[in-house]
Formats: structure tokens, sequence, C-alpha cells
């Protein structure tokens, strides 16, 4: 039977929260299929770890449970899920677009001989009808993502190798629970009688986890900067104006290129995708490959001394003005007004 499978993330007992967003998607897919979710989890100590996972509406989960899972390495964890994919032959894997995911995938992509599909943005289920052979292939993932600099966004098909698999950029998709009381079947790998000793030839001898101060997917309000910001002391009018409101500031890449900001607050397709409650985006034009990462926000409100700036079309509200008068007038009307 056709299955979707879902690669999780786990470290210290938690999921990761792509892993989540994918298992939110990978429902949707099998719901479309008629088909069960099940998803893999490699790791230490993970006792109870269905409790984070079942809820997704997850069939199947397969738990491999070892200290020497963690951290992530590559050779056990391709030499596992090869197994567990070869022995239940999903239709469908999807693994998020991390740098664990981007390690992994393309492994296992060619263990399997088949293909995959990087950074996908939408995942959806269609038929396509190959001229070649005169044949109409049904109930295939159609792996879409935007391709040429972001001009277009392409559908990937991949009709003739099993399993199709993608990996799906984090933030994209939105974290659903289906039932709270979803019951899975767990399945214990054992991972003994797979994993063989020169999967561990690589030594993990020191590691630093440096904690970003910056979260753009969880901030309720962002306050972003482009270009038109004009330099990094004019950003700090941003940070203002963000700090006041109880937002995040973030920025375009030409705003990135040009030093005014951080490359860890970059939105758009190569930077953060973000959805939140406002955005204000000031000085930005609005180029398909910002706009990809800040689309889904409940309320965008655009500054602008370009009417005719493409961002326009996509607010909900458009402030036509210079950045250097309309900023400091939105500091001194909230310090006045605010209680
Ligand atoms: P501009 O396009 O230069 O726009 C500046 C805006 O500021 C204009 O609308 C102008 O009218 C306005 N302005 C100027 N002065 C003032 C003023 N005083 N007051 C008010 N308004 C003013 N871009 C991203 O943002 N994120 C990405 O992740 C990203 N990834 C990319 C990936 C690829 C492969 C490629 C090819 C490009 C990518 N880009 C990305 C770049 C993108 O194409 C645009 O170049 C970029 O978004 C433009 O940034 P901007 O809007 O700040 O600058």
């Amino acid at each position: 039977m056709k299955s979707v499978f879902v690669y999780c993330e786990v470290e210290n007992q938690k999921i990761a929260e792509i892993s989540q967003e994918l298992l939110s998607t990978g429902k949707k897919l099998a719901t479309k299929l008629g088909c069960p979710l099940e998803a893999m989890v490699f790791g230490s100590q993970l006792a109870g770890i269905q409790g984070q996972i079942s809820l997704y509406g997850v069939d199947r989960i397969f738990v491999a449970d070892d200290i020497r899972l963690e951290p992530y390495r590559t050779l056990p964890h391709s030499s596992i899920a090869t197994h567990v994919l070869k022995q239940e032959e999903p239709q469908i894997v999807l693994f998020g677009a991390t740098s664990v995911g981007r390690d992994l995938a393309p492994r296992l992509a060619s263990a399997l001989n088949c293909g995959l599909t990087a950074d996908t943005t939408i995942l959806d289920i269609g038929d396509h009808f190959v001229k070649k052979e005169k044949k109409e292939y049904k109930d295939l993932l159609y792996a879409i993502r935007p391709a040429f600099g972001g001009s277009i966004m392409a559908n990937i098909i991949n009709w003739d190798q099993h399993p199709q698999m993608a990996t799906v950029r984090e933030g994209v998709m939105k974290k659903e629970v289906f039932d709270e009381n979803y019951t899975s079947e767990i399945v214990e790998v054992d991972v003994n009688s797979i994993v063989k000793d020169e999967d561990f030839v690589v030594k993990i001898i020191e590691r630093h986890i440096v904690e970003s101060d910056v979260n753009l997917k969880e901030a309720p309000i962002i306050v972003a900067g482009g270009y038109g910001v004009g330099s990094r002391e004019n950003f700090e009018r941003l940070e203002e104006l963000a700090n006041l409101i109880g937002g995040e500031v973030g920025g375009s890449r030409a705003a990135v290129d040009a030093g005014f900001i951080d490359h860890n607050r970059q939105i758009g397709q190569t930077g953060t995708t973000v959805r939140p409650k406002l955005y204000i985006a000031a000085g930005i034009s609005g180029a398909i490959q910002h706009t990809a990462g800040m689309q889904d926000a409940s309320m965008i409100i655009s500054i602008n001394n370009d009417p005719e700036a493409p961002i326009n079309s996509l607010a909900d509200y458009v402030i036509h003005g210079d950045l250097g008068v309309v900023i400091p007038k939105m500091i001194k009307f909230y310090k006045a007004n605010a209680k």
C-alpha cells in the first residue's frame, strides 16, 4: 500500500518545528491519496516521543532509539533510513530543507535510485500525462518551488521513479494538529542489525551551539527595511519603532547586501519565511524573491516613496512618503498615544 513518510528531526527529546510542519502537510497529502501517514524518528532516549508526533494524524512511527544516533551523523541515519524505506516502499518521503535534511535526503535519493526535489514551497497531488508514452500517470507528487531566480514557480513531477522525495523549506507550511487523541502504531527499529562499525567513523569531538537572539518566525510584528532605508544608522529608527510596538526587525536582501542589517534577519526566498500578524515593509520594492517570504502575513503596510512599487499591490495599507519623515512620525504618534 502507498504511504507518505516524514523524516522527523529530533534533539533532546524535542521534535523540530519543521518536522511538525511536514507532518501537517504530509497528512493532507495522505488524505488526498487515501493512504497512511508514517514517520521515522532516530535519536536517543525516545520513550514517549509519539506524544509529539501522533497528534498530526500519524498511523505508524518507526523509532530508532540508540545513544549513538544523537546528535545527527550522516552515515548511521542514512543506513537506517535506507533500510526502512526499502522495506516499506512509500510513495512519498518528505524532509526539512535544513542542514540535516539537505545532507540526508540526497544520500537516500542516491541509495534508492530515485529523484529528489530540493527546497520546495508548495506540495500537492495531481496527475501527469506523458506525451512520449501517451500515458497518464495518476496521483503524483507535485513538488513546486521557485526557479530561475524566482521568476517562475516550477512544478517538478517524477512519474517513473519511487519514492518521490522532496525537501521543504522551513516556515512555509502551517503546523496543524489533526487530532490530539490520535494513536499511532510504534515500530521499533532494530538499530544493531542495520548499522555497521563503519557508520560511526565520524566522531563528534566538540559541539558549539550558538543560540540566536533573532526569532523572526515567531514574531507577531515585523518591521522590515529595504534598500530604501539608506543606511545602517537609519535602520536604528526601524529598530526603535519595532521595539515600541513589540516587533522584530527584518530586512530585504538588498539591505543585507548593502550592510544595513545582518544576514540572519533577511526575509525571503533565500532568507527566512515569516507569517506575522503585521508586516511593515519600509523602503522595500516587493521583488518576488522577497514577497515569497512574507506574503502570508495577516496584514501588510507598505511605506514607499514610489506609488507604483510592486509591494503596494500586495499591501493592505500603503503610506506614500519618505521614510525619513514617516518613521519618526509613527514613533512620535505611537509614544503620544500608546497607553
Ligand atoms: P529595491 O528593489 O532597490 O527597492 C527599494 C525600494 O525603496 C523602492 O521601492 C524605492 O521606491 C523605495 N525607496 C527608496 N528610497 C525611499 C525613501 N526615502 N522612502 C521610502 N521609500 C524609498 N531579496 C530578498 O529580499 N530576500 C531574498 O531572500 C532574496 N533572495 C533572492 C534570491 C535570488 C536567487 C535572487 C536572484 C534574488 C533574491 N533577492 C532576495 C533579491 C531581490 O530580487 C531584490 O533585489 C531585493 O528584494 C530588492 O530589495 P529592496 O526591495 O530592498 O530594494
